[in-house]
């Protein structure tokens, strides 16, 4: 069984299917790091059914605190030393770190999701609500706090603010159907309206925000809401 490149516990693996192949392929996580590793194939690569079930699982799996994360990994495969990787897929920038020899890549769910447009920064009006409510989150990639009123990201790991991209969910969901016809892009509309309104009543859940003042992670929070629903859409099609 393989073990996690940052805590050495061992990951559970997740079988999905790939794109333009007959092949399934298998993918390990490690919940407690909030990380993915990818055996050769690509996450480029993935069928749409099998990025939604990725997403459903890391709504599903997140705890709260997430494991902090080592500077150096060495591949899973021949324990040579990961490389820090910049990629960029149409406009999204994303970072992960793989194997020179072609082994795989570890990338962290936070940048798995922002690979897949599913995050996106809150919009103004998000973000003025969330400061009157929440007032300090924790950082969703390192755990530190971040005070609402003085920052615009974490100050420890320099990760921006994120939430759920109901958009992004949307579009992916629709790639679900082919061919597309109107009443699949009206039920569009209706299914991002679905996720978004999902999203905005567990951030500004008022029980919620009282058992847990001191550690908000708006992502976890967000993406448990979005990824129930997620899986509700992946049940009917
Ligand atoms: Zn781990
Ligand atoms: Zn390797
Ligand atoms: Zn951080």
């Amino acid at each position: 069984m393989a073990s996690c490149p940052n805590c050495y516990k061992p990951m559970h693996a997740q079988t999905l299917d790939v794109q333009l192949t007959s092949h399934a392929v298998d993918v390990d996580a490690c919940p407690d790091c909030r990380l993915l590793w990818f055996d050769q194939w690509e996450s480029t690569r993935l069928a749409p059914r099998a990025v939604l079930t990725l997403f459903q699982f890391i709504g599903g799996a997140t705890g709260q605190s997430p494991t902090p994360l080592a500077s150096r990994f060495n591949c899973m495969r021949c324990q040579n030393a990961l490389e820090f990787t910049r990629d960029r897929q149409r406009t999204t920038a994303f970072t992960y770190w793989r194997c020179s020899l072609g082994h795989g890549r570890l990338i962290s769910f936070n940048q798995f999701l922002r690979e897949k447009n599913f995050i996106r920064a809150p919009s103004p009006a998000e973000l003025a609500r969330l400061r009157e409510t929440v007032k300090q989150i924790s950082c969703s990639q390192c755990g530190a706090p971040i005070d609402l009123a003085a920052d615009s990201g974490c100050s420890h790991c320099g990760a921006p603010i994120a939430l759920v991209d109901p958009e992004g969910v949307a579009k992916a969901i629709r790639e679900l159907n082919s061919p597309r016809s109107d009443a699949q892009v009206t039920g569009a509309d209706a299914t991002r309206q679905a996720l978004s309104d999902a999203q905005i009543e567990a951030l500004f859940d008022r029980e919620r925000m009282r058992e847990r003042a001191d550690h908000n992670d708006l992502l976890v929070v967000g993406m448990r809401a979005v990824s129930a629903l997620v899986g509700a859409f992946l049940l009917s099609r």
